[in-house]
């Protein structure tokens, strides 16, 4: 498909996702993993995170027994670090919700030896240049093990034509550029073990070295066998942009994933939506949160030079 927001909403849809619906999903992600819930004329359900940023499954488990309108759920596994598949297995048993895993931040990444993308109905993932997968423009994919769920995906992206000049829906134009696919195949693909190898690398390294308590590692749950897409440490809200500064002035890039939770969104006022919980974590998070570099192409002295520039700041 053409790119990861549309992966995520086509695979909605081949799934029965329509107006109105409910969607359980996540307050802190890039904004197209529920951007492609409200093109539906879905409505997002957001359950807050846990203190790794990522959706709060017990939080989950203790709204859905009450909640049978909520039919689909799309978790993410953000920042490169895998949610247990075991619980989002157990979410689509207990309570028959479909799942859409947001894979965008997590190839390569496993939990327990299994790969990311793998628990859900369907799986959605993007090509676009940032992604440990990238291609040098826009480009996604929609993973799944049901073939009819592949037929209607494939269907969905080629303006609903189920056949030559059969059109069954209102479908989509969302075709991967050829261009793009023969990069990640034959150019990207093959390096992508080494660019994930790297990363865990440098996420070592960082690991290792960083002790300024005023800008600690995130972390991430155990288990979890991240393919470091992000690499978040959190400091104190108030002095963020000091932090970044810092950062500058020693030569150092930084970002921030991401600074304002989904609900808070202008383009969610007047849309329905629920919080039942609040989101107070992921509040917290997005004030907090700082990322350091991390590519397949940086080297073992640049990370030092990180190092050094993130302990000698005094917090
Ligand atoms: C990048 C990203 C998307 C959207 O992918 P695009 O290809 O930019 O549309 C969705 N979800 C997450 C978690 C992402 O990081």
């Amino acid at each position: 498909v053409a790119s990861g927001l549309d992966a995520i909403e086509i695979s909605l849809r081949a799934l029965g996702c329509k107006a109105g619906d409910k969607v359980l999903t996540t307050p802190i992600s890039a904004f197209a993993t529920t951007l492609a819930i409200l093109k539906l004329g879905a409505a997002p359900v957001f359950v807050d995170t846990d203190d790794y940023g990522l959706i709060d499954f017990d939080a989950c488990e203790r709204l859905l027994p009450g909640r049978s309108d909520i039919r689909f759920f799309v978790p993410v596994h953000l920042y490169g670090h895998a949610l247990d598949p075991g619980r989002i297995g157990r979410m689509r048993e207990r309570f028959g919700v479909a799942v859409v895993e947001d894979c965008a931040q997590s190839i390569g990444a496993r939990f327990g030896g299994r790969a990311t993308g793998s628990a859900g109905s369907m799986a959605a993932t993007s090509f676009y240049p940032t992604k440990n997968l990238g291609a040098l423009g826009d480009g996604g994919a929609v993973l799944t093990d049901g073939e009819s769920l592949a037929a209607k995906a494939r269907t969905l992206r080629d303006y609903g034509q189920s056949a030559k000049y059969v059109h069954d829906e209102t479908g989509y134009n969302s075709r991967l550029d050829e261009l793009q696919a023969a990069i990640l195949r034959r150019a990207h693909l093959p390096r992508l073990a080494h660019w994930t190898e790297v990363r865990r690398r440098v996420a070592r390294l960082y690991d290792e070295g960083i002790s300024n308590a005023a800008a600690p590692a995130m972390g991430s749950p155990v288990g979890s066998e991240s393919c470091r897409h992000l690499y978040p440490v959190l400091v104190e809200p108030a002095r963020k942009g000091e932090f970044r500064a810092w950062l500058q002035a020693n030569g150092i890039a930084s970002g921030e994933h991401y600074p304002t939770p989904i609900p808070v969104q202008k383009a969610l006022s007047g849309v329905p939506f629920e919080a039942p919980y609040g989101f107070a974590n992921a509040t917290r998070i997005c004030a907090s949160e700082v990322s350091l570099p991390i590519h397949p192409y940086l080297t073992d002295d640049e990370a030092g030079q990180v190092i050094r520039a993130v302990n000698s700041w005094r917090g």
